[in-house]
């Protein structure tokens, strides 16, 4: 296994995942129940953390959660990367060819 990311947002670090998954990269999240209490433990280690399960799934995650973050909103027109047609932000797949937004 691998960390990915630790993000102060819970919220965030479970939208990466729900990416990756969707992608076919097993994660877990690490230190989800954040809570009072925790003592002395310092806060940056109390982090919701992502890793990824398979090593080898490690690059491909990257580069996912790169590519998320540059089409992050507000989303504006992007070009299809298999048959190059223009499509409006809000489409998350081409209407041309049904290619998801997505680098290869
Ligand atoms: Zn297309």
């Amino acid at each position: 296994m691998k960390r990915l990311i630790s993000h102060e947002s819970l919220a965030h670090v479970g939208h990466v995942r729900n990416l990756l998954e969707q992608s076919g990269i097993a994660c877990l999240v690490k230190n989800e129940q954040l809570s009072g209490g925790l003592g002395e433990i310092p806060f940056l280690e109390c982090l919701p953390e992502l890793w990824v399960v398979k090593d080898s799934d490690l690059a491909r995650a990257q580069a996912l959660i790169r590519d998320m973050e540059q089409t992050a909103a507000p989303r504006g027109p992007w070009r299809c990367r298999r048959c190059g047609e223009s499509n409006e932000g809000q489409f998350a797949a081409c209407w041309q060819c049904g290619a998801a937004d997505e680098s290869g």
